[in-house]
């Protein structure tokens, strides 16, 4: 679906969906760009609900229930659970980023920032310098903000931020900071997906675009190749995205092309149907709408313990592609990354 913001709006109103209403009435918050687009988060700040939001999400940090890890420790005292993350935010880096799906780039980035840690830690990690072992720098919620802002100012058409379960608290803060300086960008939640709904829900109203992964359709999968095991990630990622979609619903761009608000999934493929691929493409079918934006990723390497594991110690291979891609169109899903169907082709001729 194409709209001009402007559209988007009046769409909305007559569509009278959740999602899409509550996206009509932000039309009315002051303070907005020229043409009454707003993020979700201005609403919540004009109804003076996003403040008490915040509280309720800082209050866990004193018995950390953030992911389905529930260690229960006191990081405002300091103590660290699972993912090793203090309670300020760790910041690896902040940039604008071109090498996500297409609706977050536009012409000058999304506005990634990278966080340190992980709620999860998969052994085949790609970024294991940074969640695994936790490079780089605490900031405050306001320098956090400032780095928003930033990413505004060099033109990124949204706030990218990476890996952030255990710091939901620090980021909504900062979004509050951000937003009473400036910030009218979308906030795009990019998670592995190890969630918990009720932490999902407090994000209802302030972020406008959720990617998550769904990694593994099978718990003995998860619990085999995360650090300490995961076995209830499918139960946990596929209910966290069902809540997900009842919020934002389907991708909504304008009419650049670019992502206002929606939910994207992507989906790894690995060597031997690690993945279960097919199970995924047909969860999606049948339990969100066959027109989710989806993306089949090829870049599975072998990366940091995984070459301890014999069945990912390899590349995925074209065939393994090529059927990923495949399923995904048997299920009937309309709405694949184009860069993956287009890589899916170039395995395709290699095939021939
Ligand atoms: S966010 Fe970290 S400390 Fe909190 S429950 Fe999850 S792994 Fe444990």
């Amino acid at each position: 679906m194409v709209v001009t913001r402007r559209n988007f709006m009046k769409n909305a109103c007559l569509a009278g969906g959740t999602a899409l209403m509550s996206s009509c009435s932000r039309a009315d918050v002051s303070g907005g760009d020229s043409d009454g687009w707003q993020p979700a988060y201005a609403r919540l700040e004009a109804e003076g609900k996003l403040a008490e939001r915040i509280e309720q999400a800082q209050r866990k940090f004193e018995k950390c229930d953030l992911c389905p890890r529930r260690c229960g420790v006191n990081r405002q005292a300091g103590e660290k659970g699972f993912c090793n993350a203090p309670a300020k935010a760790m910041v690896f880096s902040h940039h604008p980023h071109f090498g996500e799906e297409l609706p977050l780039v536009g012409r000058k980035g999304s506005g990634t920032i990278f966080f340190s840690n992980c709620n999860l830690r998969c052994v085949f990690c790609q970024n294991w310098p940074i969640a695994h072992e936790g490079r780089g720098r605490q900031v405050s919620d306001s320098a956090l903000a400032d780095m928003m802002l930033d990413l505004q100012r060099r033109g990124c058409v949204n706030i990218n931020v990476v890996t952030p379960t255990h710091v939901m608290p620090n980021i909504l803060s900062a979004v509050r900071i951000a937003y009473r300086k400036g910030l009218r960008l979308p906030i795009c939640y990019n998670t592995g997906g190890y969630e918990r709904v009720e932490n999902i829900k407090l994000l209802d109203g302030i972020v406008d675009i959720y990617l998550p992964d769904l990694k593994f359709m099978d718990g003995r999968q998860s619990d085999r190749y995360a650090v300490r095991g995961a076995a209830d990630y499918p139960q946990m990622a596929q209910a966290a995205i069902l809540e997900m979609h009842r919020q934002v619903g389907t991708l909504v761009t304008d009419a650049r092309g670019i992502a206002l608000r929606g939910l994207m999934v992507r989906h790894l493929v690995m060597p031997n149907r690690v993945a279960g691929t097919q199970a995924f493409v047909k969860w999606v079918a049948e339990h969100l709408t066959t027109d989710t934006y989806v993306n089949i990723m090829s870049q599975y390497r072998v990366e940091h313990r995984a070459f301890e594991y014999e069945q990912i110690a390899r590349a995925i291979n074209s065939e393994e592609f090529v059927e990923a891609i495949d399923w995904a169109i048997q299920a009937g899903l309309t709405n694949l990354d184009e860069r993956s169907v287009a890589q899916a082709q170039m395995h395709r001729r290699r095939l021939r």
